[in-house]
């Protein structure tokens, strides 16, 4: 097997279990590894570490599989660690009552680069590194297996893809093409999943239990629903009796999907509206009308993937925070997110603090919001913990 020799000092973070190990890190590599092939890892002192998939052009040169030197990586392993994530999945709800969940999150289940998710009877999946891209078939096989399904579809149409030498590809890997909508229901609403073309897989099942917060808070509100996607948000706040729905999105599809989503439901369309276009003109531009809302939403996509757009994502952050927090009466919330995976919680804390001194506004944090469970963190990859969100009451 080919191999990978650390620089002193860098078995620490191999040893503390974190599975990346970054170009900078290795002073050796023995043999010619292909890429998504497995190698050793091994410190500088020649000690037997891990074993992880390379990759040539990713600055994640290696993702480690295995701590553990019996543990060989075929098949049989892939089929047991997709059998683990299904099973924490199990352990925590009747899997057979979930229209749409999460089956594997990368990382943090134990295969790094591997997103599954399923709705209904379609299973999606997204393969983000050269490891998972070299066992894709088996990890097909293994899924179907598993989950006693019979179909499953691709998107590994994600930028990241790039990073790592691979071209995007999307399509049908086992079964039968999915619906052109498949039509889940969570919590008591129904939503349309466009699995072709949607974001991610198409829904944003991180922000599940986020939609059950906006619902319960609702009621008799004025809601602005910035960056809305196909009215994640904003079908939580008419189903919890909210007085009015704003939505600001700049995508047509998107909007038109979400239109959709209303008379799936039945509700009452005469209560919400759509503007098309940039939020952040747009909410400068309702500021300067005069406009108040109750509630404000505020989901933008991810501003920074990596630590060095930090200070340009913090700046976008400031200012739609400072918008929001103008845009709201008093007695308002502001709910607020970041995806940033090169924002943390604290730095995220700050920009708000700092866009409500700037708004003039005495804020508290009544409750602080993250990825729903189906997206677990492992505590040896705290990067595994990328959604952020503050229920932030104003007086
Ligand atoms: N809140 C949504 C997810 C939001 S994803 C949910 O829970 O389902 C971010 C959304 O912002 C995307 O739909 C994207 O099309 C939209 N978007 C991106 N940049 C924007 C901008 N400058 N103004 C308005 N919408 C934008």
């Amino acid at each position: 097997m080919p191999s990978v020799v650390l620089k002193p000092g860098r078995e620490k973070s191999v040893l503390r279990r974190h599975p990346w190990i970054f170009s900078g890190a290795l002073a050796e590599v023995r043999g010619i590894p292909e890429d998504g092939e497995t190698v050793s890892i091994y410190s500088s002192q020649g000690v037997w570490l891990a074993k992880g998939a390379y990759s040539s052009s990713s600055q994640i040169r290696v993702r480690i599989w295995s701590w553990n030197p019996e543990e060989e990586i075929t098949p049989h392993f892939f089929k047991e660690r997709i059998k683990k994530s299904v099973k924490l999945r199990d352990s925590f709800v009747d899997l057979n009552r979930l229209d749409a969940v999460r089956l594997v999150h990368a990382e943090s289940d134990g295969m790094p680069g591997l997103i599954v998710d399923r709705y209904r009877d379609t299973l999606v999946m997204q393969c983000l590194s050269w490891g998972i891209e070299r066992w894709r078939d088996v990890l097909s096989d293994a899924l179907i297996d598993i989950t006693g399904l019979n179909n499953l579809y691709e998107r590994s149409d994600v930028e990241v893809r790039t990073l790592e030498g691979l071209e995007a590809r999307t399509g049908l890997v086992i079964g039968e093409n999915p619906a052109d909508l498949i039509n889940i229901a969570e919590n008591g609403i129904h939503y349309l999943i466009d699995v072709r073309r949607g974001h991610k897989t198409g829904f944003y099942l991180d922000q599940r239990s986020n939609r059950q917060i906006v619902a319960q808070l609702a009621a008799g509100r004025d809601v602005l629903d910035c960056f809305s996607y196909t009215g994640g948000f904003a079908l939580a706040s008419l189903y919890g009796f909210a007085n009015s729905v704003l939505c600001i999105e700049s995508s047509d599809e998107a909007i038109s999907l979400a239109k959709q989503n209303v008379s799936a439901n039945e509700m009452n369309a005469n209560n919400i509206r759509w503007i098309q276009g940039n939020a952040f003109q747009l909410l400068r531009k309702m500021r300067d009308q005069g406009k108040y809302f109750d509630m404000v939403i505020l989901d933008p996509p991810k501003f920074a993937a990596t630590a060095a757009q930090t200070e340009r994502a913090a700046r976008g952050y400031k200012d739609i925070n400072l918008l929001g927090f103008k845009l709201l009466r008093p007695g308002g919330i502001l709910i607020t997110f970041s995806c940033s995976g090169g924002v943390s919680i604290d730095l995220f804390q700050k920009i708000v603090a700092g866009a409500a001194l700037d708004a003039g506004v005495e804020a508290r944090i009544v409750q602080r919001l993250s990825q729903d469970w189906d997206h677990p963190v492992s505590l040896n990859f705290p990067e595994g913990s990328y959604l952020k969100g503050l229920v932030v009451y104003i007086e």
